[in-house]
């Protein structure tokens, strides 16, 4: 049984995701604690999860210190519970609270897993999913980094145990200061990397994005794209998919207009069902789709919007 930390660094609206997700994967491993990392009580969300003790992190601004602060949360955690194992949750910012609690703490670290199983060996999709690495840590604790959608949240037993856990700023935090933060404009769809379902465009929409946002929107889905799309500027680079844009493992992640290259398939290969709409029976995105389409997507498209409108 092993000592597992997970950290939960999300925003209100996200933290019962987080936490659920990566409470289900520290069950498998021995007893989970949680590091809390909000800036406003979010304690009820952590009811009903595995986690025995959740430590409340405090004494330091995690506004005003940014990715640093969490850090040194992260750490005086650590210290507490001399876990044998840590989870964070994959993205910009889970990596290098990762990578910075490794180097503080000389452990082991791995990213961007799938998986990991009750003996701590990890599973990684690499190279555009063409090669599925299973690696473990030997050193020190195992730092791990999960990405979401990849497991199915269950539920735990009971609310855990909140205990307030004083963090002391290091002096690499206090050396920098955040003066400013403007959220970006979502207009209204789910973040790309959370998201359930994800409904990209490619070059094939020659530009007119509108019947993949009807879509992603009678779907409640977010809208991804291309490096050709966002290269072209017909959708903004924060949206694409892929080796150089953001990973997504959607339930549901349906291409359109998108031929499959490997660097587009890095980004996307781990959805849980692909569908590939394509006016080309030979693209390659066909080789990975569960489900495909053969036509033109400005005649497919909407017609399955208005099907599902219809449903509704
Ligand atoms: P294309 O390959 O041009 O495919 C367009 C597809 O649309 C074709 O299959 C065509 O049959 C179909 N089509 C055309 N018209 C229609 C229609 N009316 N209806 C239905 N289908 C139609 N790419 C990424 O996506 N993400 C990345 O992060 C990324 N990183 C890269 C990093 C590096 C270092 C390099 C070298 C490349 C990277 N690329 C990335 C680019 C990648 O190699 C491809 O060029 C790109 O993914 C192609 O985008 P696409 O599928 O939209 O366009």
């Amino acid at each position: 049984m092993s000592n597992v930390l997970i950290v939960i660094d999300a925003p209100d609206s996200k933290v019962a995701k987080v936490a659920g997700e990566l409470a289900t994967y520290g069950k498998r491993l021995g007893t989970v604690t949680a590091v809390v990392i909000a800036p406003s009580d979010v304690t009820a969300q952590l009811s009903n999860l595995s986690i025995v003790t959740a430590l409340i992190a405090g004494g330091i601004s995690f506004t005003d210190n940014g990715v640093a602060a969490a850090v040194d949360a992260v750490v005086a955690a650590f210290d507490s519970v001399k876990p044998d194992v840590v989870l964070i949750a994959s993205g910009v910012r889970g990596k290098e609270i990762a990578a910075r609690l490794a180097v503080r703490r000389e452990c082991g670290l791995i990213t961007d897993a799938v998986d990991i199983d009750a003996d701590r060996i990890t599973t990684q999709s690499i190279f555009g999913g063409s090669t599925t690495v299973h690696a473990t840590v030997t050193h020190g604790a195992a730092v791990v980094t999960l990405r979401s959608n990849t497991i199915d949240v269950v539920a735990g037993s009971g609310p855990a145990t909140t205990t307030p856990l004083a963090v002391t700023a290091s002096t690499s935090t206090i050396k920098s200061k955040v003066i400013s933060i403007e959220p970006a404009v979502s207009g209204g769809r789910p973040e790309l990397t959370e998201a359930k379902i994800v409904v990209s465009g490619g070059r094939g929409t020659d530009g007119n994005f509108a019947p993949i946002e009807e879509l992603a929107d009678a779907m409640g889905a977010a809208v991804g794209a291309s490096r050709a799309a966002t290269d072209a500027g017909w959708y903004p680079h924060s949206h694409q998919v892929g080796q150089t844009g953001k990973t997504v493992s959607p339930s549901l992640y349906i291409a359109c207009g998108i031929s499959g290259a490997i660097q587009h398939r890095a980004g996307m290969q781990t959805s849980k069902m692909i569908v590939a709409i394509n006016k080309d029976a030979e693209a390659p995105i066909f080789d990975l789709a569960d489900y495909g389409v053969v036509g033109d997507l400005f005649a497919v498209v909407p017609q399955a919007t208005a099907a599902i409108k219809a449903k509704k």
